[in-house]
Protein backbone atom coordinates (compact mmCIF):
# COMPACT_ATOMS: atom_id res chain seq x y z
CA UNK A 1 0.00 0.00 0.00
CA UNK A 2 1.53 3.40 -1.22
CA UNK A 3 0.60 5.85 2.02
CA UNK A 4 1.56 9.09 -0.80
CA UNK A 5 -1.22 7.67 -2.62
CA UNK A 6 -4.26 7.15 0.24
CA UNK A 7 -3.26 10.55 0.70
CA UNK A 8 -3.89 12.15 -2.43
CA UNK A 9 -6.80 10.20 -2.89
CA UNK A 10 -8.37 11.98 -0.14
CA UNK A 11 -7.28 14.91 -1.49
CA UNK A 12 -8.94 14.07 -4.46
CA UNK A 13 -12.22 13.41 -2.76
CA UNK A 14 -11.84 16.67 -1.02
CA UNK A 15 -11.52 18.56 -4.20
CA UNK A 16 -14.23 17.03 -5.86
CA UNK A 17 -16.54 17.00 -3.03
CA UNK A 18 -15.70 20.76 -1.29
CA UNK A 19 -18.56 20.69 0.82
CA UNK A 20 -18.31 17.32 2.47
CA UNK A 21 -16.83 16.06 5.19
CA UNK A 22 -15.19 12.61 4.65
CA UNK A 23 -16.05 9.05 6.95
CA UNK A 24 -13.50 6.41 5.61
CA UNK A 25 -15.71 3.32 5.36
CA UNK A 26 -13.07 1.31 7.48
CA UNK A 27 -14.78 -1.97 6.09
CA UNK A 28 -12.66 -1.71 3.20
CA UNK A 29 -9.19 -1.67 4.28
CA UNK A 30 -8.44 -2.35 8.42
CA UNK A 31 -4.84 -2.45 7.90
CA UNK A 32 -3.50 0.04 11.21
CA UNK A 33 -1.28 1.56 8.59
CA UNK A 34 -3.76 2.41 6.37
CA UNK A 35 -5.86 3.81 9.11
CA UNK A 36 -3.26 5.42 10.41
CA UNK A 37 -2.06 7.38 7.32
CA UNK A 38 -6.05 8.44 6.73
CA UNK A 39 -6.05 9.22 10.60
CA UNK A 40 -3.18 11.63 10.24
CA UNK A 41 -4.56 13.41 7.03
CA UNK A 42 -7.35 13.93 9.06
CA UNK A 43 -10.08 12.15 7.67
CA UNK A 44 -13.06 10.39 10.11
CA UNK A 45 -14.38 7.04 9.82
CA UNK A 46 -17.21 5.39 9.82
CA UNK A 47 -17.69 1.98 10.77
CA UNK A 48 -19.93 -1.68 10.94
CA UNK A 49 -18.74 -2.97 14.35
CA UNK A 50 -17.00 -2.70 17.65
CA UNK A 51 -13.99 -4.27 16.33
CA UNK A 52 -13.73 -1.36 13.93
CA UNK A 53 -14.06 0.85 16.56
CA UNK A 54 -11.20 -1.18 18.73
CA UNK A 55 -8.56 -0.71 16.34
CA UNK A 56 -9.08 3.32 15.39
CA UNK A 57 -8.79 3.60 19.05
CA UNK A 58 -5.45 2.10 19.29
CA UNK A 59 -4.82 4.89 16.76
CA UNK A 60 -6.10 7.62 18.80
CA UNK A 61 -8.99 8.14 16.91
CA UNK A 62 -12.09 9.28 18.88
CA UNK A 63 -15.44 7.64 19.69
CA UNK A 64 -16.54 11.16 18.51
CA UNK A 65 -15.27 11.07 14.98
CA UNK A 66 -16.96 7.59 14.41
CA UNK A 67 -20.13 7.17 12.54
CA UNK A 68 -21.65 3.58 12.73
CA UNK A 69 -23.94 2.75 9.67
CA UNK A 70 -24.59 -0.55 9.64
CA UNK A 71 -28.13 -0.50 10.33
CA UNK A 72 -28.83 -3.65 12.05
CA UNK A 73 -26.20 -4.35 14.97
CA UNK A 74 -26.39 -6.84 18.00
CA UNK A 75 -27.67 -4.57 21.08
CA UNK A 76 -24.27 -4.99 23.09
CA UNK A 77 -22.67 -3.54 19.68
CA UNK A 78 -24.38 -0.20 20.35
CA UNK A 79 -23.67 -0.36 23.90
CA UNK A 80 -19.99 -0.79 23.98
CA UNK A 81 -19.73 1.81 20.68
CA UNK A 82 -22.07 4.04 22.89
CA UNK A 83 -19.15 3.58 25.79
CA UNK A 84 -16.45 4.44 23.72
CA UNK A 85 -18.31 7.58 22.43
CA UNK A 86 -20.09 6.70 19.59
CA UNK A 87 -23.11 8.93 19.45
CA UNK A 88 -24.46 8.73 16.02
CA UNK A 89 -26.28 5.48 14.65
CA UNK A 90 -28.01 4.71 11.29
CA UNK A 91 -30.95 2.92 11.63
CA UNK A 92 -33.64 1.29 9.21
CA UNK A 93 -36.42 -0.52 11.29
CA UNK A 94 -38.33 0.37 14.62
CA UNK A 95 -36.94 -2.17 15.71
CA UNK A 96 -33.46 -0.84 15.82
CA UNK A 97 -34.65 2.23 16.73
CA UNK A 98 -36.00 0.41 19.91
CA UNK A 99 -32.77 -1.13 20.66
CA UNK A 100 -30.87 2.44 20.17
CA UNK A 101 -33.23 3.96 22.60
CA UNK A 102 -32.42 1.52 25.42
CA UNK A 103 -28.71 0.82 24.99
CA UNK A 104 -27.72 4.04 23.62
CA UNK A 105 -30.26 6.58 25.51
CA UNK A 106 -30.04 9.88 23.79
CA UNK A 107 -27.82 9.53 20.90
CA UNK A 108 -28.13 10.56 17.19
CA UNK A 109 -30.02 8.72 14.54
CA UNK A 110 -29.65 8.79 10.62
CA UNK A 111 -32.59 6.92 8.91
CA UNK A 112 -31.02 4.52 5.82
CA UNK A 113 -32.83 5.52 2.59
CA UNK A 114 -32.91 2.44 -0.37
CA UNK A 115 -31.63 4.17 -3.12
CA UNK A 116 -34.08 2.21 -6.71
CA UNK A 117 -31.64 2.15 -9.77
CA UNK A 118 -28.68 -0.04 -10.00
CA UNK A 119 -25.78 0.78 -11.53
CA UNK A 120 -22.90 -0.87 -9.59
CA UNK A 121 -20.36 -3.06 -10.71
CA UNK A 122 -20.39 -4.58 -6.89
CA UNK A 123 -23.61 -3.99 -5.81
CA UNK A 124 -24.16 -3.49 -2.20
CA UNK A 125 -28.20 -2.63 -2.16
CA UNK A 126 -30.64 -4.69 -1.53
CA UNK A 127 -30.56 -5.71 2.06
CA UNK A 128 -30.99 -1.98 3.62
CA UNK A 129 -32.92 1.05 3.29
CA UNK A 130 -36.72 2.14 4.03
CA UNK A 131 -38.58 4.36 1.47
CA UNK A 132 -39.42 7.85 1.88
CA UNK A 133 -42.36 7.16 4.80
CA UNK A 134 -40.53 4.81 6.38
CA UNK A 135 -38.27 7.11 6.61
CA UNK A 136 -40.06 10.16 8.35
CA UNK A 137 -41.61 7.26 10.21
CA UNK A 138 -38.24 6.56 12.16
CA UNK A 139 -37.31 9.66 12.30
CA UNK A 140 -40.40 11.27 13.83
CA UNK A 141 -40.64 7.98 16.46
CA UNK A 142 -36.82 8.99 16.85
CA UNK A 143 -37.82 12.08 18.83
CA UNK A 144 -40.63 10.35 20.37
CA UNK A 145 -38.28 7.89 22.19
CA UNK A 146 -35.75 10.74 23.26
CA UNK A 147 -33.25 9.98 20.85
CA UNK A 148 -32.27 12.73 18.29
CA UNK A 149 -33.50 13.10 14.74
CA UNK A 150 -29.94 13.18 13.30
CA UNK A 151 -29.78 13.24 9.68
CA UNK A 152 -30.10 10.56 6.22
CA UNK A 153 -28.37 8.30 4.52
CA UNK A 154 -28.40 5.90 1.66
CA UNK A 155 -25.35 3.99 -0.63
CA UNK A 156 -25.69 4.25 -4.49
CA UNK A 157 -24.00 0.61 -4.36
CA UNK A 158 -20.07 0.38 -4.79
CA UNK A 159 -18.15 1.10 -7.92
CA UNK A 160 -20.88 2.77 -9.13
CA UNK A 161 -20.54 4.18 -12.61
CA UNK A 162 -23.93 6.26 -12.67
CA UNK A 163 -23.15 10.33 -10.82
CA UNK A 164 -27.41 10.97 -11.76
CA UNK A 165 -27.82 7.59 -8.84
CA UNK A 166 -26.37 10.76 -6.26
CA UNK A 167 -28.93 13.20 -7.30
CA UNK A 168 -31.53 10.72 -7.32
CA UNK A 169 -31.23 9.76 -3.74
CA UNK A 170 -31.01 13.22 -2.91
CA UNK A 171 -34.19 14.21 -4.12
CA UNK A 172 -35.70 11.49 -1.87
CA UNK A 173 -33.50 12.85 0.98
CA UNK A 174 -35.41 16.24 0.10
CA UNK A 175 -39.06 15.14 0.20
CA UNK A 176 -37.68 13.43 3.68
CA UNK A 177 -36.36 17.07 4.87
CA UNK A 178 -39.32 18.75 3.14
CA UNK A 179 -42.40 16.76 5.07
CA UNK A 180 -40.07 16.72 8.39
CA UNK A 181 -40.29 20.56 8.79
CA UNK A 182 -44.23 20.16 9.17
CA UNK A 183 -43.89 17.66 12.06
CA UNK A 184 -41.32 20.37 13.54
CA UNK A 185 -38.20 18.45 12.96
CA UNK A 186 -35.13 19.84 11.15
CA UNK A 187 -32.01 17.57 10.52
CA UNK A 188 -28.54 18.33 10.71
CA UNK A 189 -26.64 16.10 8.68
CA UNK A 190 -27.24 14.27 5.10
CA UNK A 191 -24.71 11.23 4.65
CA UNK A 192 -24.22 10.31 0.68
CA UNK A 193 -22.57 7.40 1.58
CA UNK A 194 -19.82 5.45 -0.79
CA UNK A 195 -19.65 4.03 -3.62
CA UNK A 196 -17.64 6.36 -5.82
CA UNK A 197 -15.65 4.47 -8.34
CA UNK A 198 -11.85 4.03 -8.52
CA UNK A 199 -9.69 3.12 -11.81
CA UNK A 200 -9.77 -0.81 -12.36
CA UNK A 201 -8.93 -1.89 -15.94
CA UNK A 202 -10.58 0.61 -17.88
CA UNK A 203 -11.65 4.28 -16.93
CA UNK A 204 -14.48 5.32 -14.91
CA UNK A 205 -16.79 8.58 -14.08
CA UNK A 206 -14.43 11.26 -12.73
CA UNK A 207 -14.78 11.66 -8.89
CA UNK A 208 -15.90 15.65 -9.66
CA UNK A 209 -18.26 14.33 -11.87
CA UNK A 210 -20.27 12.94 -8.64
CA UNK A 211 -19.11 15.81 -6.45
CA UNK A 212 -21.12 17.69 -9.39
CA UNK A 213 -24.36 15.68 -9.33
CA UNK A 214 -23.90 15.95 -5.25
CA UNK A 215 -23.92 19.60 -4.98
CA UNK A 216 -26.60 19.83 -7.59
CA UNK A 217 -28.71 17.86 -5.11
CA UNK A 218 -27.92 19.48 -2.21
CA UNK A 219 -28.20 22.86 -3.48
CA UNK A 220 -32.06 21.72 -3.64
CA UNK A 221 -32.80 20.58 -0.30
CA UNK A 222 -34.92 23.29 1.30
CA UNK A 223 -32.53 24.08 4.25
CA UNK A 224 -28.96 24.29 4.71
CA UNK A 225 -27.54 21.06 6.47
CA UNK A 226 -23.72 19.52 7.38
CA UNK A 227 -23.07 16.85 4.34
CA UNK A 228 -20.96 13.86 5.10
CA UNK A 229 -20.22 10.98 2.60
CA UNK A 230 -18.21 7.47 3.66
CA UNK A 231 -15.61 6.88 0.56
CA UNK A 232 -14.06 3.56 0.98
CA UNK A 233 -12.97 1.94 -2.46
CA UNK A 234 -12.41 5.24 -4.28
CA UNK A 235 -9.73 6.01 -1.18
CA UNK A 236 -7.64 3.22 -0.98
CA UNK A 237 -8.23 0.84 -4.17
CA UNK A 238 -5.41 2.73 -6.10
CA UNK A 239 -2.39 2.51 -3.54
CA UNK A 240 -2.61 -1.06 -3.49
CA UNK A 241 -0.73 -3.61 -5.50
CA UNK A 242 -0.96 -7.58 -4.96
CA UNK A 243 2.84 -9.10 -5.66
CA UNK A 244 2.66 -12.57 -5.90
CA UNK A 245 4.34 -15.36 -7.37
CA UNK A 246 4.14 -17.49 -9.77
CA UNK A 247 3.81 -21.46 -8.36
CA UNK A 248 3.26 -22.87 -11.89
CA UNK A 249 2.27 -22.79 -15.50
CA UNK A 250 -0.08 -25.29 -17.18
CA UNK A 251 -1.06 -25.93 -20.75
CA UNK A 252 -4.42 -27.65 -20.95
CA UNK A 253 -7.23 -28.42 -23.41
CA UNK A 254 -8.96 -25.05 -21.59
CA UNK A 255 -5.71 -23.27 -22.83
CA UNK A 256 -2.57 -21.84 -20.71
CA UNK A 257 -2.66 -21.23 -16.98
CA UNK A 258 -1.13 -19.39 -14.64
CA UNK A 259 -1.38 -20.76 -11.09
CA UNK A 260 -0.21 -18.09 -8.38
CA UNK A 261 0.02 -17.85 -4.52
CA UNK A 262 -2.95 -15.65 -4.48
CA UNK A 263 -6.42 -16.15 -5.56
CA UNK A 264 -10.22 -15.56 -4.85
CA UNK A 265 -10.16 -16.78 -0.78
CA UNK A 266 -7.17 -15.10 0.06
CA UNK A 267 -7.70 -11.81 -1.16
CA UNK A 268 -9.29 -11.66 -5.11
CA UNK A 269 -12.80 -12.34 -3.57
CA UNK A 270 -14.39 -9.09 -5.41
CA UNK A 271 -13.80 -11.02 -8.31
CA UNK A 272 -16.28 -13.68 -7.42
CA UNK A 273 -18.85 -10.94 -5.86
CA UNK A 274 -19.05 -9.08 -9.35
CA UNK A 275 -19.58 -11.90 -11.44
CA UNK A 276 -16.26 -11.43 -13.21
CA UNK A 277 -17.23 -7.72 -13.80
CA UNK A 278 -14.77 -6.12 -12.03
CA UNK A 279 -11.34 -6.67 -14.23
CA UNK A 280 -7.83 -6.27 -11.99
CA UNK A 281 -5.05 -4.86 -14.04
CA UNK A 282 -3.03 -7.72 -14.11
CA UNK A 283 0.95 -7.85 -15.52
CA UNK A 284 4.01 -10.04 -14.53
CA UNK A 285 7.79 -8.89 -14.17
CA UNK A 286 9.39 -10.81 -16.97
CA UNK A 287 7.90 -8.20 -19.44
CA UNK A 288 8.43 -10.19 -22.30
CA UNK A 289 7.35 -8.79 -26.04
CA UNK A 290 5.93 -12.39 -26.85
CA UNK A 291 2.39 -12.31 -25.33
CA UNK A 292 0.31 -15.34 -24.49
CA UNK A 293 -3.49 -15.44 -22.91
CA UNK A 294 -3.38 -17.05 -19.84
CA UNK A 295 -5.94 -18.04 -17.20
CA UNK A 296 -4.84 -16.50 -13.83
CA UNK A 297 -5.98 -19.00 -10.84
CA UNK A 298 -5.29 -18.76 -7.23
CA UNK A 299 -3.79 -21.93 -4.95
CA UNK A 300 -6.33 -23.63 -3.77
CA UNK A 301 -7.94 -26.84 -5.70
CA UNK A 302 -11.59 -25.14 -5.87
CA UNK A 303 -12.85 -24.48 -9.06
CA UNK A 304 -14.11 -21.08 -8.27
CA UNK A 305 -10.52 -19.66 -7.33
CA UNK A 306 -9.62 -18.49 -10.89
CA UNK A 307 -9.73 -14.49 -10.62
CA UNK A 308 -8.83 -13.36 -14.62
CA UNK A 309 -9.16 -15.31 -17.65
CA UNK A 310 -7.43 -14.40 -21.24
CA UNK A 311 -4.94 -11.98 -19.61
CA UNK A 312 -2.32 -11.25 -21.44
CA UNK A 313 1.36 -11.99 -20.18
CA UNK A 314 4.91 -12.80 -21.09
CA UNK A 315 4.26 -15.88 -23.13
CA UNK A 316 7.30 -17.48 -21.19
CA UNK A 317 6.23 -17.00 -17.96
CA UNK A 318 7.37 -19.58 -15.52
CA UNK A 319 7.58 -20.22 -11.80
CA UNK A 320 9.02 -18.19 -9.78
CA UNK A 321 8.01 -15.08 -11.63
CA UNK A 322 5.86 -12.35 -10.41
CA UNK A 323 2.38 -11.19 -11.57
CA UNK A 324 1.30 -7.88 -10.29
CA UNK A 325 -2.82 -7.32 -9.36
CA UNK A 326 -3.16 -3.34 -9.63
CA UNK A 327 -5.95 -1.34 -7.80
CA UNK A 328 -5.59 -4.22 -5.15
CA UNK A 329 -6.05 -2.04 -1.53
CA UNK A 330 -10.41 -1.96 -1.28
CA UNK A 331 -11.87 -5.10 -0.53
CA UNK A 332 -8.86 -7.44 -1.03
CA UNK A 333 -6.96 -8.67 2.34
CA UNK A 334 -10.08 -7.86 4.44
CA UNK A 335 -11.62 -10.76 3.10
CA UNK A 336 -8.59 -13.03 2.95
CA UNK A 337 -9.23 -16.38 4.48
CA UNK A 338 -7.23 -19.41 5.00
CA UNK A 339 -8.89 -21.41 3.18
CA UNK A 340 -7.54 -24.42 2.37
CA UNK A 341 -3.87 -23.40 4.39
CA UNK A 342 -2.98 -20.84 2.50
CA UNK A 343 -1.60 -17.71 3.92
CA UNK A 344 -3.18 -14.75 4.10
CA UNK A 345 -1.26 -11.52 2.23
CA UNK A 346 0.65 -9.51 4.33
CA UNK A 347 0.41 -5.84 3.91
CA UNK A 348 3.15 -3.45 3.58
CA UNK A 349 2.93 0.46 3.98
CA UNK A 350 5.29 2.38 2.21
C1 LIG B 1 -19.23 -0.36 2.55
C2 LIG B 1 -19.90 0.90 2.87
C3 LIG B 1 -19.37 2.12 2.42
C4 LIG B 1 -18.19 2.22 1.48
O1 LIG B 1 -18.54 1.92 0.17
P1 LIG B 1 -17.47 2.09 -1.02
O2 LIG B 1 -18.18 1.51 -2.18
O3 LIG B 1 -16.25 1.32 -0.64
O4 LIG B 1 -17.20 3.54 -1.17
C5 LIG B 1 -19.96 3.28 2.85
N1 LIG B 1 -21.05 3.25 3.65
C6 LIG B 1 -21.60 2.10 4.09
C7 LIG B 1 -22.77 2.15 4.97
C8 LIG B 1 -21.04 0.89 3.70
O5 LIG B 1 -21.60 -0.23 4.12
Amino acid sequence: MRAARIVAALDAFRNAFPQVRPFYATKCNTDPGVLSVLHTTGARFEVASVEEIRILGTLGVRGQDVIFSNPVRAREQTRQASRAGVYRFAVDSREELHRVAEEAPGSCVYARLATGGRASVVPSEGKFGVDVRGAIDLLVRARDLGLVPYGITFHIGSQSLRPAALEAALGDVHTVLSRLVSAGIRLQMVDLGGGFPAAYDRPVPPLAAFGRAAAAGIAQLPYPVEVFAEPGRCIVAEAGTFRCRVIGVAQRPSGYWAHTDLGVFNGMMEVLESGGDLRYPIRDNRGSANRRRFHVTGPTCDGQDTYARDVPLSADLREGDEVLIGSAGAYTTVYASRFNGFARPRVVVT
